[in-house]
């Protein structure tokens, strides 16, 4: 019989933090990264990078890779992986845990305004502040390139032959996870009006909600993909005692 082993689709916070765990258990694991950015740390284990050319693609590699399992760890908004993992998986009858945060829950003091996608909420966020603050990744830019609505501060990891030039906005750099005093300043130095934000989920990214509720500042909220009907965990512990019960 072939030995247990794990496919982690990662680029996460939470992702890494499982990998981490991971690493001390005897299991051969493989940590798959888009490779979209360069990682500052890479888990100790194995690592592959780039798309695997679709969800067919996903499930040869699933069967000629043996894997057992995999844990899907990605991103709550990177829907187009995690739709390619439930199909892979069912194809190559491999068990597939979701692995994500809860998604963050407004207290008293956020001013969520709700967006279907990035276009409306580009939309929403030009008619109520004149200097937004875009936190989306570094996905879509072009929606903001030309639009002379307002200026737009657009924080991506780093720069890239990928990014458009803002004919009214600048870029920053700057790799989660973020703390509170550096998001207040970034708002404050920058007079930022509104937000722009998908809605995840974790602390690596929260500050910037903490802050904007602090300053009064409106936030877009750009709603999360549905989630497939994979099994569902939240912690690292929940993913590791699943992972327990499948090998
Ligand atoms: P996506 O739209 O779901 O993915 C696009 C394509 O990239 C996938 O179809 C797949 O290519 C490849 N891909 C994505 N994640 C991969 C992984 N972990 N390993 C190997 N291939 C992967 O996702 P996205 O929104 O572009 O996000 C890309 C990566 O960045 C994800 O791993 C995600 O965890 C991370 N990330 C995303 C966000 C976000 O806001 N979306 C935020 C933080 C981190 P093939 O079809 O060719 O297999």
């Amino acid at each position: 019989m072939a030995e247990p082993s794990l496919l982690i689709l990662g680029g996460t916070s939470l992702a890494a933090n499982l990998a981490r765990v991971i690493s001390s258990l005897k299991l051969r694991a493989v940590y798959s990264l888009a490779g979209r950015t360069e990682p500052t740390s890479t888990p100790d284990m194995e690592i592959r990078t780039g798309g695997f050319g679709g969800a067919y693609a996903l499930a040869d590699y699933l069967k000629r890779e043996n894997f057992t399992a995999v844990i899907d760890a990605t991103h709550a908004h990177a829907a187009g992986i995690s739709a390619n993992a439930r199909a892979a998986c069912t194809q190559a009858g491999v068990a597939l845990l979701r692995l994500q945060e809860p998604p963050w829950v407004m207290v008293p003091g956020d001013n969520w305004i709700d967006a279907a996608d990035i276009t409306e909420a580009r939309d929403k966020a030009a008619e109520i502040a004149s200097r937004v603050f875009v936190s989306t990744g570094r996905q879509a830019m072009e929606d903001f390139a030309d639009d002379p609505r307002s200026w737009w501060l657009a924080r991506v990891i780093a720069p890239g032959a990928d990014l458009p030039e803002l004919s009214n906005g600048e870029y920053v750099y700057a790799r989660g996870p973020f703390d509170l005093v550096e998001e207040l300043a970034l708002l404050r130095d920058h007079d930022i009006g509104a937000i722009i934000s998908k809605y995840a989920g974790g602390t690596a990214t929260y500050a910037k909600i903490a802050a904007a509720r602090q300053l009064a500042i409106p936030v877009v909220m750009i709603a999360r993909p549905v989630s497939n009907d994979a099994e569902q965990a939240e912690t690292v512990a929940e993913a590791v005692t699943w992972l327990q019960k499948v090998l």
